[in-house]
């Protein structure tokens, strides 16, 4: 038999409970990256780097120009859910923040080696966090959170990493992911101590050829719809910038990106007439609406959303899309690639 001897039920450790949520909040580098930068915006930084060692799993350095953290709550900001960000259910139910379950940052402390310094705009230095342990620290106004030897006493995880190249490239994608919804903050990535991107803040048009290349840039229809409660805007590339894969998808809800069935479908069909079935649309797309009217608290991770009401918005997309397809001639669609 497999059963295990009978115990009594105990209450477990709040460390174990944190590296037992790590599995979910940070399955890889990649979800530390993410967890960290949603923070740096959330405390409304314009200016963002990221150092990443070994595919991040030697090192995740991310500083941020925020708004930074007041000493005395330096040990909440690590600790089991404890969050600035939401204060009730109502709260919760009108989120505007990419955060707000509160355990990021202990998640990610209880599987890696973590440091946090940080400094508010009236503070007369920095101060750091490390180990539970609060010291004077220096360094400019706003949040560097330093993540080293990542799933270091957590073996198993560590085995399930792929090659350093492969979480490097993980990584690499939640940057653009993000740098792409906020073109008004300037973002910068090194690896192993080369520079491998760097943007500016500038228009989201630029920012998007930057990041999806000329070939988007040259074959894309800007959209901007709106309908009630519901806003559509971006960009969707014609036929011929479509993909044999489907990596050059992004589409975010209200800020964040997310990959939604419901979302991909919608676009999919508004482009079944101009698009060969084995080819994958390139787009860039943003829909806002009322908080309220969409629950991001589905998965840890928040990558899927749910929708009060799902027919609608899948009826809007389609429309938008559709809408914007059209406005081209039939003639400019071309011969779609093979
Ligand atoms: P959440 O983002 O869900 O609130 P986290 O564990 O990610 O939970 O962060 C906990 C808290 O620490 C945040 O609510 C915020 O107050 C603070 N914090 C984390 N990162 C930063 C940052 N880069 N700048 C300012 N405050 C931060
Ligand atoms: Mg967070």
């Amino acid at each position: 038999s497999n059963s295990s001897p009978s115990r009594p039920i105990q209450a477990l450790p709040d460390n174990l409970i944190s590296q037992i949520a790590a599995g979910e909040v940070v399955e890889r580098p990649s979800a530390v990256v993410k967890e960290v930068l949603e923070n740096a915006l959330d405390a409304g930084a314009s200016n963002i780097t990221i150092r990443l060692e070994e595919g991040g799993v030697k090192r995740i350095a991310i500083s941020d120009n925020g708004r930074g953290i007041p000493q005395e709550q330096l040990p909440l900001a690590v600790a089991r859910h404890a969050t600035s960000k939401i204060a009730s259910l109502t709260e919760l139910e009108n989120v505007a923040t990419l955060g707000f379950r509160g355990e990021a940052l202990a998640s990610i402390a209880s599987v890696s080696l973590l440091t946090l310094t940080t400094r508010t705009a009236d503070a007369p230095h920095a101060w750091q966090i490390e180990n539970g342990k609060v010291s004077p620290a220096s360094g400019a106004p706003g949040t560097t959170v330093d993540v080293q030897d990542l799933y270091y006493n957590t073996p198993a995880r560590r085995k399930f990493l792929k090659s350093e190249q492969t979480e490097f490239g993980h990584c690499a994608e939640v940057v653009r992911r993000i740098a792409l919804a906020r073109p008004d903050v300037s973002f910068s990535l090194t690896h192993n101590g080369k520079a491998v991107d760097h943007w500016n803040v500038s228009a989201i048009e630029k920012r998007s050829a930057q990041i999806l290349g000329d070939a988007f840039s040259s074959a894309r229809l800007p959209l901007d719809e709106s309908a009630g409660p519901l806003r559509l805007h971006g960009f969707v590339g014609l036929p011929t910038a479509s993909k044999a894969r489907a990596d050059a998808q992004f589409f975010y809800v209200n800020g964040r990106f997310v990959r939604d069935k419901l979302l991909t479908h919608a676009v999919r069909a508004a482009y079944q007439d101009v698009l060969h079935g084995d080819r994958y649309p390139s787009y860039v797309l943003a829909l806002d609406l009322n908080p309220a009217l969409v629950d991001v608290n589905v998965h840890p991770s928040k990558i899927e959303v749910r929708f009060r009401d799902s027919r609608a918005v899948h009826q809007f997309v389609f429309h938008a899309v559709s809408r914007a397809l059209a406005q081209t001639s039939a003639t400019s669609f071309g011969t779609v690639p093979a």
